[in-house]
């Protein structure tokens, strides 16, 4: 039955685009890669052949901000239900956040996340470590043991962990510096939110405005500024997750600027919604954090994302059980929504609108979140030699977001509802398997691997005066 000389997989008649340009080609996959780009008269023959006919073959999107919640919160999402929601919405890998019960902390903890995933993952995932003070001492085995990279949560959100104190960043920071690991940062002010959540409940608020007044722009900038000088400080790399304030981009192009070793995402979220918007139900689907800003924060938004001062577009999918959405109180609200089968409609939307080039999106989506995770040129482009984790694209595909039809099943809500959409993936492929075609996932659970970074050697600064290197028995400068 098997014939040698056929691949796998030939893409035929589609327009390859990667960040750097797009060009007519028939692609071809075997054994997981892409064996083939160019012309169709030299295309090798395959056993089975995807029509991408007035379509466009993009690098499959990599999503580095998602929660899938298992283990421990089951009644939010699960690891099939979120890699299906990912195969829908073209994207072919995921990175998985460490706040779950339990929090990704340990060896143990991180081996039950990865047989979790490895049993049921449609799509390819990462596994972040989270930095944390109670395990500063976790952070190497973590590393060892392959986690994509960690995250610190300097704001507090879903999971209630507290943001370390800022001795134990500063001491983490000169660990992952060394380890050459990115740590990617959700940067808000707890002392700052907490305060601000504090004094509106006292005065009886308990609405979307107040919330978002508890953590308006200064304690995002505020975490942001901190999370800028101890990374220039200790040399450890970092990406901030969900950018929401047009006034953290000049920070960020001055800090890029002196060399500091960072990569900014923002989500579609903040691009098209605006808080004046989200009023009543509305803004309770739409709580999440940092909150959904001033329509005015968008175009600054969307112009750093074109112009790469914000490198990359993730979603914080967060997905929750319907009844943790509505609770009496606004406060209690559980924050954050399902993303991560939305984001490529809504941003080729965008693309349609003419706010972004199609490249500038394949670059967002893809190429720079690969180069920031150690896993380009495997992934973000399509050439012969990388993974063939792919998009097919209808650019002129038209549709409406709607809740109830996405594959995140406990969770079938999106503050997008009956938002218009013109573009959208109509076949998903994850190691050269079909794993989506016209809307339709196709059931392979565990096709999805783990992973693993390959980062660039690590460049920590300021050795002399690390905790550990001050700690070492044999220094004592002064004595
Ligand atoms: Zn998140």
């Amino acid at each position: 039955m098997a014939d040698a000389t056929l691949v796998d997989l030939l893409i035929t008649g589609g327009t390859v685009v990667n960040e750097t340009g797009g060009f007519q080609a028939d692609v071809a996959c075997h054994e997981g890669c892409i064996v083939f780009v160019g012309d169709p008269r030299f295309a090798p023959r395959a056993r089975e052949t995807l029509d991408a006919k007035g379509r466009f073959v993009i690098p499959g999107a990599i999503d580095v901000h998602t929660h899938i919640r298992e283990p421990g919160m089951t009644q939010k999402e699960d690891w099939s239900t979120g890699t299906r929601a990912a195969a829908a919405g073209g994207v072919t890998t995921i990175l998985d956040m460490p706040n779950t019960h339990p929090p990704t902390w340990s060896l143990p903890a991180l081996e039950e996340k990865r047989a979790a995933a490895a049993r049921q993952a449609h799509v390819n995932y990462g596994l972040y470590g989270l930095l944390d003070e109670r395990c500063l001492d976790q952070l190497a085995a973590l590393a060892g043991a392959g986690v994509i990279g960690f995250k610190l949560f300097l704001g507090n959100t879903t999971g209630n962990l507290p943001a370390p104190d800022d001795g134990a960043v500063l001491e983490g920071f000169e660990t992952i510096a060394a380890l050459g690991l990115r740590c990617s940062i959700h940067a808000e002010n707890s002392p700052m939110l907490f305060w601000r959540e504090k004094r509106m409940k006292a005065a009886g608020r308990d609405d979307a405005f107040a919330h978002l007044a508890a953590r308006t722009d200064v304690v995002a900038l505020e975490a942001l500024s901190r999370s800028i000088v101890l990374s220039e400080w200790t040399g450890c790399r970092i990406h901030i997750v969900h950018e929401s304030c047009a006034r953290s981009v000049p920070v960020i192009r001055d800090a890029k600027r002196r060399g500091v070793p960072m990569t900014v995402e923002t989500c579609p979220q903040y691009l098209l919604l605006a808080a004046e918007d989200l009023t009543g139900d509305a803004g309770r689907i739409a709580r999440l954090n940092p909150p959904i800003r001033e329509r005015w924060h968008q175009d600054g938004l969307i112009e750093a994302l074109a112009d790469g001062t914000i490198d990359a577009i993730a979603t914080d999918h967060a997905p929750h059980a319907l009844d943790e959405k509505n609770l009496p109180s606004f406060w209690d609200n559980a924050c954050g929504f399902p993303g991560v089968e939305t984001s490529m409609r809504l941003m080729l939307t965008l693309v349609d609108r003419g706010r972004l080039t199609l490249e500038q999106y394949v670059r967002a989506a893809s190429a720079a979140p690969a180069r920031a995770f150690g896993l380009y040129p495997r992934k973000g482009v399509v050439q012969p030699g990388a993974d063939a984790d792919l998009a097919i694209v209808d650019p002129r595909a038209e549709g409406v977001i709607t809740g109830s039809s996405l594959h995140s099943i406990r969770s079938r809500f999106t503050p997008f509802e009956g938002m218009r959409t013109v573009g959208a993936p109509v076949a998903t492929v994850v190691r050269g398997r079909v794993v989506m075609r016209d809307g339709r996932v196709a059931d392979c659970p565990g096709w999805g691997q783990q992973e693993r970074p390959q980062m660039a050697p690590p460049a920590p600064r300021n050795l002399a005066t690390t905790t550990a290197a001050i700690l070492r028995p044999e220094a004592r400068p002064f004595s």
